[in-house]
């Protein structure tokens, strides 16, 4: 396990194990034209975006659960979801998505993100302990496939 600061938060994290599981495993990811826009845009992050992700082992193109709502401003499309990791909170809060508020809640460019007790969507095969990442991102619509398709 490495120790990770990240916010508010001190994190034990695999990120071989973790990193492994995006890697190889098999999940059953939605193929819904919403999530198709999401994996395809993840794989354009900033390149803070891409450091966090990195530093955690997390492939944010792979993502088990989406909750996709919009367009609204600017034709940014607003998406839920979270993604799980190898490891633990050590020191810090969780952050439940209910009690989401400025100071309890991590930005990089826009992804914000929280570190939850809660336990849903994880993979049948993920490893244990599973820590788990709630996050809120706008982004805009990318692939050719048209929205609401
Ligand atoms: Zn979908």
């Amino acid at each position: 396990m490495q120790e990770i600061k990240i916010h508010n938060w001190i994190l034990e994290v695999d990120v071989e194990k973790t990193y492994e599981q995006y890697k190889t495993a098999k999940w059953d990811l939605c193929d819904c034209t919403n999530c198709l826009n999401y994996y395809e845009a993840m794989g354009q992050t900033t390149q803070e975006q891409e450091e966090l992700f990195k530093k955690l082992g997390i492939i944010p193109s792979k993502c088990v659960h989406l909750s996709e709502y919009g367009p609204f401003e600017k034709k940014l499309h607003l998406y839920n979801g979270c993604y799980h990791i190898v490891g633990k909170i050590k020191e810090g809060k969780p952050v439940d998505t209910s009690s989401w508020n400025d100071e309890n809640t991590a930005d990089i460019n826009g992804f914000s993100f929280v570190f939850s007790n809660d336990l849903d969507f994880v993979p049948g095969s993920f490893p244990r302990p599973v820590l788990q990442m709630d996050f809120t991102v706008s982004i805009p619509w990318i692939i050719k496939e048209p929205y609401g398709q």
